[in-house]
């Protein structure tokens, strides 16, 4: 007998438990930052750097103050700017697009996949014109865009590959990690990604020693030496409190993903029999589930009914970004997956700790909406 309502309100993601789990830890770590007073660039900075990278299968590393700056140090590495056109999804975080428009260069938005919901590389292809310089694909949710095909394009057109990996840390496509397929990885560690710090902070991952050195230029004001500028910079430093959490927590990423693929089968399995899409997990990748996403055409109605019932939902993203008034310029533009995506998907609560009970109570909740009840 499954109960009616859930004994306490179900999040989409619940941070508290994690931290409650490694308190102890988490407390030293910071502890010893604050004794080494070594806010700026202090050695777990350094450490972080060597052990992300390695986990991302990268030889370089380069510690940012967020995901966003990734994107932005990347670009500005690789001398994108004015004139210049990025090739990338509407159907991702805005951050992925304003990077290419602070850099003055210009998004191109191209139609997605329906299955991955990652950017259509035949479409990838068709909007390249002379002033094309970069692909950025976002790997959504945690699962690889089809970089066999993107990474073909790109050397065929001679392009760069920028991977938005902001979503995907841990995750694989054909054995490979992510952000170390294309010439840079960004990665993001807000809080409530699948490595998440206190606070904001990110990094770029690359094999290309020549961009991590200028990468590392650009976050710290454009010079090697201080005081000495050379190129026109960027405050944008991984502080080292965060990077001693973050130490802490990269010990656990891979028993997390594991735990969140655990939690995403299972509602695979419990939702099998009802009018919704679950995921598609390409065979190509491993997926890390940043978010567990369904779709219906009911979307609006369903969420409202789990509402009532307790349980928190989210639409990532509601609006494509061709449609926002940021790009209002765009506005005529159609990507008709994007745009039914963003009327259709619903993410549900993952994270390592949900429980069996409260998946069993959002599945029954599901099924009560479909059945009326
Ligand atoms: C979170 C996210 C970013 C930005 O990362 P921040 O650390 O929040 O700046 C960029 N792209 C995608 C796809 C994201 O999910």
């Amino acid at each position: 007998m499954i109960d009616t309502k859930a004994s306490a309100a179900i999040p989409i993601l619940d941070l508290k438990q994690q931290y409650v789990a490694i308190q102890d830890e988490i407390n030293t770590a910071i502890q010893g930052v604050l004794e080494s007073t070594q806010f700026v660039l202090g050695p777990a900075v350094n450490e972080l750097e060597r052990r992300v990278a390695a986990y991302c299968e990268c030889q370089h590393g380069v510690g940012v103050a967020s995901g966003t700056d990734a994107l932005r140090l990347s670009l500005a590495a690789l001398e994108i700017g004015p004139g210049d056109e990025v090739i990338t999804t509407p159907f991702t975080f805005v951050a992925t697009a304003n990077t290419i428009s602070h850099s003055g260069a210009k998004p191109v938005f191209v139609d997605i996949e329906p299955g991955t919901y990652n950017l259509d590389p035949a479409a990838v292809e068709d909007a390249i014109t002379p002033r094309t310089k970069a692909i950025m694909p976002v790997h959504l949710y945690g699962q690889s865009a089809e970089m066999d095909t993107i990474m073909d394009v790109a050397e065929r057109y001679g392009l760069k590959i920028i991977e938005d990996c902001a979503q995907a840390i841990g995750a694989r496509y054909k054995g490979k990690r992510l952000g170390s397929i294309g010439h840079i990885g960004c990665l993001s560690f807000f809080p409530s990604k699948n490595l998440g710090a206190y606070g904001d902070a990110g990094m770029v991952v690359t094999n290309d020693e020549g961009l991590a050195e200028k990468i590392d230029v650009l976050r710290r004001q454009g010079g090697h030496k201080k005081y000495y500028h050379e190129v026109l910079g960027f405050n944008s430093r991984l502080d080292t409190l965060q990077a001693a959490i973050l130490n802490v927590k990269l010990n656990y990423l891979e028993q997390w993903n594991e735990g969140r693929r655990t939690v995403a089968h299972r509602y695979n399995d419990l939702l099998s029999d009802m009018p919704v899409v679950t995921p598609y997990e390409s065979p190509d990748s491993h997926h890390v589930y940043h978010q567990y996403t369904i779709r219906s055409p009911q979307r609006d109605e369903l969420a409202s009914h789990l509402k009532e019932h307790g349980v928190s939902t989210m639409i990532y993203y509601p609006i494509p970004l061709h449609h926002q008034q940021l790009y209002a310029e765009m506005s005529a533009l159609h990507f008709p997956n994007a745009e039914l995506a963003g009327r259709e998907v619903l993410s549900l609560p993952i994270f390592p700790e949900l429980t069996e009970r409260d998946q069993e109570f959002i599945a029954d909740t599901i099924r009560g909406f479909f059945d009326g009840r």
